[in-house]
């Protein structure tokens, strides 16, 4: 988020990849894509590419850190180093650190965990190609994945991010946007209970474009539940044929 560049970002009203300022990248889904593992799911949302593997419950070891009232949600977010146009160094750092907390509590808000106790639930987030906006396809992935895996939940986790771009609070920011634009809010939400599952900002606004830039994101979250819930009633009719 640097705010300044000579890249010009909106021209006649459109944005770089032509989109208007309230409409999300193509999104396309999967579930069930990975046999070996409990559940999984594949995501393509604009040239992010995205694949979340959910391996548990079982039984937590090293034996201290289980709880015996429910169970650990574990997520870990990896970047691979060919996802990005500079090499990215592989293994975990600051920023991965920081997305798989993030993602490992907003999942632990949905996950009934407390049916498991002493167990741990790991869930893998494998980001193939990255655009902008990876956390959001990660935790979005995540959450399918739990549901194929047949973990019980209160609800999906459904995420989108807004932003400003040259004075504009617009919807789903991809690289270029995230790279030279004035802000960046990436959401997740519960959509049944309407609570926050995350909330975080990179860069400035007003009180009068926050609120503007936080109703259109959760707006985009509501379009993302969508495609979920679709994904997830299709998956089940294939299975059931
Ligand atoms: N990025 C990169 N190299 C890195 C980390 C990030 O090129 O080591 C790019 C990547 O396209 C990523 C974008 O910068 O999607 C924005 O990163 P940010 O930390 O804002 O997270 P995200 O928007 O992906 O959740």
């Amino acid at each position: 988020m640097s705010g300044k560049s000579n890249v010009v970002l909106i021209k006649d009203g459109k944005r770089l990849d032509g989109r208007k300022f309230d409409e999300l990248r193509d999104i396309k889904m999967e579930v069930g894509v990975l046999p070996r593992a409990q559940g999984s799911s594949y995501l393509e949302w604009g040239k992010n590419k995205v694949m979340a593997g959910v391996y548990g419950p079982r039984k937590l070891h090293p034996m201290f850190l289980q709880n015996p009232t429910k169970a650990l949600v574990r997520c870990v977010y990896n970047m691979a180093p060919f996802s990005v146009e500079d090499r990215k160094r592989p293994g975990p750092d600051r920023r991965s650190v920081e997305i798989s907390k993030i993602c490992s509590e907003a999942l632990d808000s949905v996950v009934l965990s407390e049916r498991f106790p002493n167990a741990v639930i790991d869930i893998f987030v494998e980001i193939l190609q990255a655009d902008a906006g990876t956390r959001c396809a990660g935790l979005t992935a995540a959450s399918m994945a739990l549901a194929d895996a047949g973990i019980p939940m209160k609800d999906l986790i459904a995420s989108c991010a807004a932003g400003k771009v040259e004075g504009e609070i617009v919807l789903d920011l991809m690289k270029e946007e995230d790279n030279y634009g004035e802000c960046d809010l990436p959401i997740a939400i519960i959509p049944r209970k309407k609570e926050f599952a995350l909330l975080q900002m990179d860069g400035k606004l007003s009180r009068q474009e926050y609120s503007k830039a936080l109703n259109l994101a959760m707006d985009g979250c509501l379009k993302v539940y969508e495609i979920q819930k679709q994904t997830l009633i299709d998956s089940a009719k294939v299975e059931a044929n």
